[in-house]
């Protein structure tokens, strides 16, 4: 599971950093990839890594603001033209107004995508569970920015413990119809009497990963809720130290409460996104730094850049 940035700037693009997008990639656990926001220029993005735009198969937008959709409509009109390749449907989370903004660019341009979309509007009071699937709950909450934004919580269901199949060899067990019933928790007796029991060939379950992206926001309490235990945090950073007065009336966020956030969460780790293009490399390391006086582990995303979870 790695996430990897396609955008980590705040507002408008500059030459280092492009408007927001991120994709979650769930290869190994789902072979699909989930798009978070889709800011103008996510496509040519895109093209710069190996995400195959077939792959993604859910897009989660946070807010309706400009910075965050305007590549909705190049995107989803590109991934139609993937000749030979079948074409798959698409699920589409957001805000209420998302579902026009889509149909209403695709239909003035008079786009016809060969897919279907499905969209998953909501509103203040729709919120909570928004998906469950067999392996992954996503959960939305209001958060506090200058029009209606969310925050989403992704969370992995528990992995089942594995077989170590190595040691029931060297146990005697033969290769067969028995791994099957001790896989599934019986336990078994040998034909020369040697009891097996299962609990003791089967790996302790896995706890599932939780990663939470936030959209645009003031520090709230909503975000401390969507990261509790969090692996990954992904908060912006559009402001720094001592700009507090500023990022509150703007609807942003400083390093510094992003910071306390990870920190009153206890997640494990913070990646700070939606950088001012007013920041130049040493003001990074600086923003970086700062952070880190609250809460460690803490790193400073570029464009492009890839992050195992
Ligand atoms: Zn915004």
């Amino acid at each position: 599971m790695d996430i990897q940035f396609l955008g980590t700037g705040a507002g408008q693009p500059s030459k280092a950093r492009n408007v927001s997008s991120l994709a979650l990639k769930l290869l190994d656990e789902i072979n699909e990839v989930w798009l978070f926001d889709c800011g103008e220029g996510t496509q040519n993005r895109i093209l710069e890594t190996t995400i195959r735009p077939r792959k993604v198969s859910k897009i989660f937008i946070t807010h309706l603001h400009g910075d965050h959709i305007f590549g909705l409509p190049g995107f989803l009109s590109s991934r139609a033209f993937q000749a030979n390749e079948e074409q798959t449907d698409l699920d589409i989370y957001g805000p209420q107004g998302i579902k026009s903004f889509v149909l209403t660019s695709l239909r003035v341009s008079g786009s016809r995508l060969p897919y279907r979309i499905h969209f998953h509007e909501f509103d203040q009071n729709s919120l909570g569970k928004i998906l469950e699937t067999e392996k992954f709950t996503v959960y939305a909450e209001e958060l506090d920015h200058t029009i209606f934004c969310v925050g989403y919580r992704v969370m992995q269901k528990d992995l089942e413990g594995t077989l170590d199949a190595e040691k029931l060899k060297a146990a005697g067990v033969p290769f067969g119809p028995l791994f099957g019933k001790i896989k599934n928790g019986q336990d078994v007796v040998l034909e020369d009497g040697t009891e097996i029991k299962a609990a003791d060939y089967i790996s302790a379950p896995r706890p599932g990963k939780i990663i939470t992206i936030l959209g645009d926001t003031r520090k709230t309490n909503a975000s401390v809720r969507l990261a509790v235990n969090a692996d990954v945090l992904v908060h912006e950073s559009t402001y720094g130290k001592g700009d507090e007065k500023i990022a509150r009336n703007h609807g942003h966020s400083t390093n510094m409460q992003a910071a306390q956030v990870a920190a009153e969460a206890g997640a494990k780790r913070l990646l700070l996104n939606h950088i001012s293009a007013r920041f130049l490399s040493k003001d990074i390391s600086q923003l970086k730094k700062d952070a880190a006086s609250i809460f460690e582990n803490v790193h400073v995303v570029k464009d492009l850049e890839e992050v195992e979870i």
